[in-house]
């Protein structure tokens, strides 16, 4: 299935049990992506769980509470994983990076919500230990990611605080690049997205990246182009019942 304002991930998609995985945003204003869900992938709307994203580094595994309206989670966290069948984990984002993770053998979902802030606080590697706390550390080498469209450096203008809280991190340095004006930098969340799920374990060959940058591809919701009327895309991995 293609739809205009959707990319999937093919290597998801070759994992056992997964149904689907898209990142993508309603194209029609006023409907969330509740009834998208059924509309457009036969998905039971409340079967995708999502969270109250803070930009945290906290870690949920799903539960029923979480699964009741994918536009507005119920418990505070920036990750959401199941082994549930029949259920998919979902993130909520404009400019921020969506990670969709899934398992070559093993039937697992998990969503990670990964703005500069997440990045900087470690949600990528929390939520490998969370999996690797769960199933054991063996866990990790079958785990493979998908990265979404996110803000990426044509575009995502930011000052010293961010670049300060990004060049430390693994893949930094391909991160940032200065910018025109003093103070400022070219930031792209990609690159660091995809360092830090190599860095916690999950080898690049196995990250199926969707290099879109939200800011500039009008398909996208992006908070730094709408500013304060933006909506979110919805990224999910869904198992299959
Ligand atoms: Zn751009």
């Amino acid at each position: 299935m293609i739809l205009p304002n959707f990319v999937q991930s093919p290597l998801l998609l070759g994992a056992p049990g997964v149904y689907h995985a898209f990142c993508g945003c309603d194209p029609v204003p006023d409907r969330g992506g509740r009834t998208r869900l059924r509309e457009a992938f036969s998905i039971p709307p409340d079967s995708v769980g999502t969270t109250r994203q803070t930009h945290s580094a906290h870690v949920l595994e799903m539960a029923d509470a979480d699964a009741g309206d994918p536009d507005a989670g119920s418990r505070e966290g920036d990750a959401l994983w199941t082994v549930r069948r029949g259920r998919g984990a979902g993130v909520r984002t404009a400019d921020c990076v969506p990670v969709l993770i899934a398992h070559r053998e093993l039937p697992m979902a998990a969503a990670v919500h990964a703005g500069w802030r997440g990045l900087a606080g470690g949600i990528i590697p929390a939520t490998v230990a969370a999996l690797s706390a769960c199933f054991g550390s063996g866990v990790v080498d079958g785990l493979i990611a998908a990265v979404g469209p996110c803000a990426r450096g044509c575009c995502y203008e930011v000052g010293d605080e961010v670049a300060d809280a990004l060049s430390p991190l693994p893949g930094g340095g391909t991160a940032l690049r200065k910018g025109e004006a003093p103070g400022k930098w070219m930031a792209d969340l990609l690159p660091a997205a995809l360092a830090q799920l190599r860095a916690a374990g999950i080898a690049g060959a196995r990250c199926d990246a969707m290099g879109v940058c939200t800011i500039c591809d009008p398909r996208f919701h992006s908070y730094r182009r709408e500013r304060s009327q933006t909506l979110r895309q919805l990224s999910f991995v869904y198992l299959l019942p």
